[in-house]
């Protein structure tokens, strides 16, 4: 148990400081039933097992590493026991005789034969021996949740306010979250730009994630600081500590007023260009907020979260009626609907996604959709009916060739024929643009500008895909460089193609609400940022110390550049000249 007082270190991924009692979830032991197979499934079972083991010990040498650099070689020793532990042959082979001799499912007999395992060493009196009951438990229950697909956690029905505490987070964990009850998210897997981080962002719910084995440490209604900003989580804080953080949070409080006030004046730079800002939402419910709060559109709308949210997939009528009810609370602005993203690290089981060996450079987005036309078609037909109740655009997520935009415009027409032909009423004029995230596209984004009305740069995955780097891997984040100059080179190329057939160009990647970055972007011409909606009020007032021709100066300068801290540099040094207090706001 961590001493009073201590401060554990991850990745700060939600702005704000926060104070509550840590809530654990996805550690309690899963829930398992006995299922009776038929004669012509067991060999598949059998083949289920070995790949929930193959998991675990791929999780487990991830931890490994990750502990190993972190607190080093002694520390991570305890993974290599996990990793003995399921490779056991005793216990593999045990398992796998029972399954075919009792014909039973692979979780049943698991869990029958740790169970027997368990019982026979809690009978020695050994403190040692008592301890590797607690390792054969934590390395049972990764198996087992590994067999069920994934980590079970319910954070719909928490029973007080708290913290949540998990060792990660799907997509479908947080979209059914119970938002009055959860103060803060800490984790121990995760990164800037994975899913838990977003929907954190989009919920305004400060987060920590990456803190790797020392969350073990947590225990359930420890007294937590958590620090999203920073990326600290202290564990039952001194008297001393908790005065600080209770300061720090009143300053939040107030800087958050003092810009908020602010809200209503222009996103224009000091020579008088104005700069489009938009949120980027994932829930419908977020709409009526951001109207109030920020006055602002939505330039990225994830509709993977209405397909997630779901135990099965939705009909026309549920994604018409949620989309037209974002269209009509958004009004007088605009929204675009992204289609499914689904693929990468964001799965919906009762999809039956194809298990892959490289998910994000799979059968994710438009690749799925294009396979899959029944839903595509679902989801075209309901966005083209929302159109007709507010100002709609559509934009096709992940096209890396000409061939797949010109599909994905066909089905769009073919499905806006069948709605005439029907009566049915739509906006037949709507925009249609396409994601710019993969370096292919960014390369030929003269060739597809005729054909779409605009482009949104996803940077988050552009980052990933140029760099060759998967953002949601602690471990080599030190790769992930969105000031990359190759990066800056793209996004350069995109403007200048999307202006030469008259088109605009938005950012919506996680790129765009980085203060140091910001200018970057407008200097390249960026007509549009779309970002979480918490971090409007502070790109706002840096826009409003820039100048557009110095802007524009810092990007010749940063087209120089061959590496991503060069450009850094010239970004902080061109930052330096903005009020201190917009950029060191207490908590951002
Ligand atoms: C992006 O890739 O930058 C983006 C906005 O899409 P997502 O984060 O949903 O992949
Ligand atoms: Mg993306």
């Amino acid at each position: 148990m961590p001493s009073s007082g201590t401060c554990l270190r991850g990745v700060g991924v939600s702005a704000g400081v926060v104070i509550g009692k840590a809530i654990l979830v996805g550690r309690r032991p899963p829930q398992v039933q006995e299922q009776v197979l038929p004669e012509g499934q067991i060999e598949a079972e059998v083949a289920r097992f070995q790949e929930a083991l193959r998991l675990s010990r791929e999780q487990i040498a991830v931890l490994r590493t990750r502990v190993q650099e972190a607190v080093g070689q002694e520390n991570a020793a305890i993974f290599d026991s996990h990793l003995m532990l399921v490779d056991d042959p005793g216990v593999v082979r045990q398992v796998e005789a029972q399954i075919r001799d009792r014909r039973r499912n692979a979780e049943h007999v698991f869990h029958a034969v740790i169970g027997n395992y368990c019982a026979m060493l809690g009978k020695v009196d050994d403190s040692y021996i008592r301890d590797r009951l607690t390792d054969i438990q934590d390395v049972a229950a990764r198996v087992i949740r590994n067999l069920q697909g994934h980590a079970p956690v319910d954070l719909s029905h928490l029973q007080s306010a708290g913290i949540v505490v998990a060792d990660d987070l799907s997509p479908s964990d947080t979209a059914g979250i119970d938002r009055e009850h959860v103060r803060a998210f800490v984790t121990a897997i995760g990164s800037r730009t994975s899913h838990t981080a977003i929907m954190a962002r989009a919920m305004g719910i400060p987060a920590v994630v990456g803190l790797s084995e020392s969350l073990a440490e947590v225990n359930e209604g420890d007294l937590l600081v958590v620090d999203g900003t920073h990326g600290d989580v202290v564990v039952n804080p001194s008297p001393e500590q908790l005065v600080q953080y209770e300061r720090r949070i009143r300053e939040q409080q107030e800087w958050f007023a003092r810009v908020e006030a602010e809200s209503e004046l222009p996103a224009e730079t000091l020579d008088g260009f104005h700069v489009r800002l938009a949120a980027n939402v994932e829930l419908a419910e977020e709409v009526e907020r951001l109207r109030r709060r920020h006055g602002v559109g939505i330039g990225l709308f994830r509709t993977e979260f209405l397909f997630i949210k779901r135990d099965g997939l939705c009909d026309e009528k549920d994604h018409f009626e949620t989309y037209r009810k974002v269209a009509e609370d958004i009004f007088p602005n605009s929204v675009i609907f992204r289609t499914l993203d689904i693929g990468g690290d964001k799965f919906l089981s009762h999809l039956r996604m194809p298990v892959e060996l490289n998910p994000f450079l799979g059968m994710r987005a438009i690749r799925f959709c294009l396979r899959r036309l029944d839903i595509f078609r679902v989801q075209l037909r309901a966005i083209l009916r929302a159109s007709a109740f507010g100002k709609v655009r559509l934009m096709f997520p992940m096209i890396s060739t000409l061939e797949e935009l010109q599909q994905a415009l066909a089905v769009l027409s073919e499905v806006k024929e069948e709605l005439a032909a029907e009566g049915i009423q739509h906006n037949s004029d709507l925009d249609v643009g396409m994601m710019i995230e993969v370096p292919s596209a960014a390369l030929v984004a003269d060739r597809l500008a005729p054909h779409v009305d605009f482009f949104s740069v996803g940077t988050n995955d552009l980052v990933q895909y140029s760099l060759a780097v998967d953002r949601s891997n602690p471990d080599i984040s030190y790769l992930y460089q969105p000031s990359h100059p190759s990066i800056i080179r793209m996004l350069q190329h995109i403007t200048q193609a999307a202006y030469a057939h008259g088109k605009w160009v938005g950012v919506c990647g996680e790129m765009a609400s980085e203060p140091l970055l910001v200018p970057l972007l407008l200097g390249l011409g960026i007509h549009e940022l779309s970002m979480s909606p918490v971090s409007i009020p502070a790109v706002k007032q840096l826009i409003r110390h820039v100048r557009m021709h110095e802007a524009e100066t810092l990007v010749e300068e940063a087209l120089k550049c061959g590496t991503a801290d060069e450009v850094l540099g010239l970004c902080r040094e061109f930052i330096s000249q903005v009020p201190a207090d917009l950029l060191a706001a207490p908590d951002r």
